[in-house]
């Protein structure tokens, strides 16, 4: 049984927008509520109040504020759960003797999800998901959805709205598979595998750094505190969450092949260093800047780059370790510089595209890096599986 979360984009009305933020403002205000009374007795007495001291009150709050009624009973009991969260961590930190600080308040607007713990959703076939209380909102399902839906928490980010589904799978284990690649992530292609294909960053991914770039730059130029500058901020945030909800469909989708393709997968541990190798900008006689293979990717964009690398190894590990494959980590020393014709060593520059060998090896630099992770990756398996030897 593995767990898996979905995340997909809501299309509210403006009504049900309404709604959702006066859901939100409510819980708000009761998980406020719940902190200050476990702040008072903490403070006062030393006590501590549980979970169920406080959803015990739930009726009560009910009668007195009788615009609770309109809310999921579960979704209330979620928000206590969240303080109880909260708590226990704050308690935590203090056993641990680390400056403890109590769980902080929630501003205005810095409420930012609720969630149905097990009932009160449901998702229809005409792709609607529909919560008590709050309606049947239009939902863009697109990634299929495995296993068995257990919670439902609807989260604002910015001026979107999204749903994710916690889900457990049942694992149907996947044939053994003795296909292994070695894989090499890359600037100029997202993946280059062993066989010589490649795994290419989606357009529409590409457009959107391209665009989050030109706004972060945009916001660079303008003056602080000004309106336009906060205008800036907002479109920035918002064309970064949509980078990264690209990212990570498109990693689910790639990570998601590859595990259903080879029993394993070989990549190159990610160092730091190796993280932020770029090729230098060439300059020519003129002191013109010539093209360098990879794109010149620099600042955010390099980071993102960075980000998705791990995220992709990541999901990679999971997903092979719930269906039964391997996933293992080579050092990446040398592994794009020998030759996976004859292992000589050749040290070539980073723009150098073309890896060309006396031995009569000739195939692209990141395939013939591929291969030498691959390698590298085998004999780590022999190595693991050759029984030790006792004198
Ligand atoms: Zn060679």
């Amino acid at each position: 049984m593995s767990k898996q979360a979905y995340k997909f984009r809501l299309y509210p009305t403006r009504k049900q927008i309404h709604t959702l933020t006066w859901t939100l403002e409510r819980a708000r205000e009761l998980y406020n509520a719940a902190l200050q009374e476990r702040r008072d007795a903490y403070r006062m007495a030393g006590n501590h109040i549980t979970y169920y001291d406080q959803a015990n009150q739930l009726p009560d709050i009910k009668a007195i504020r009788e615009e609770y009624r309109d809310i999921h009973s579960q979704v209330l009991q979620d928000v206590l759960r969240k303080a109880d969260k909260a708590f226990k961590a704050f308690f935590a930190r203090c056993k641990r003797g680390t400056t403890p600080g109590f769980p902080r308040f929630k501003g205005r607007n810095h409420f930012d999800s609720i969630t149905y713990p097990q009932g009160g959703f449901s998702l229809t076939h005409d792709s609607r998901v529909c919560l008590s209380k709050i309606g049947s909102i239009k939902i863009k399902l697109h990634r299929e959805i495995k296993g068995t839906i257990k919670t439902c928490t609807i989260k604002r980010e910015g001026e979107g709205w999204y749903v994710v589904f916690a889900c457990e799978v049942e694992q149907e284990p996947l044939e053994v598979c003795h296909e292994a690649v070695g894989i090499d992530l890359g600037l100029l292609h997202f993946a280059t595998l062993s066989d010589g294909s490649t795994i290419e960053n989606p357009r529409y991914y590409r457009k959107g750094e391209q665009k989050l770039e030109r706004l972060q730059q945009s916001l660079a130029r303008k003056k602080r505190g000004s309106a336009r500058r906060k205008k800036a901020v907002k479109q920035v945030a918002k064309a970064h969450r949509k980078v990264a909800n690209q990212r990570r469909d498109f990693l689910h989708k790639a990570s998601d092949s590859l595990v259903q393709s080879y029993g394993l997968m070989v990549f190159e541990e990610l160092q730091p260093a190796h993280m932020s190798k770029r090729p230098k900008p060439k300059q020519d006689a003129n002191g013109t800047y010539l093209p360098n293979g990879a794109a010149a990717k620099g600042g955010l964009n390099k980071s993102i780059v960075d980000a998705g690398w791990a995220m992709f190894q990541q999901f990679c590990t999971y997903k092979a370790a719930n269906a039964g494959r391997d996933v293992l980590f080579v050092n990446p020393r040398y592994t794009s510089q020998s030759c996976s014709g004859c292992g000589q060593v050749r040290k070539k520059e980073l723009s150098e595209r073309w890896h060309s060998c006396e031995c009569g090896t000739e195939l692209d630099r990141d395939h013939n890096a591929a291969i030498n992770i691959l390698a590298l990756g085998r004999s780590v398996q022999g190595n693991l599986r050759s029984p030790a030897i006792h004198g």
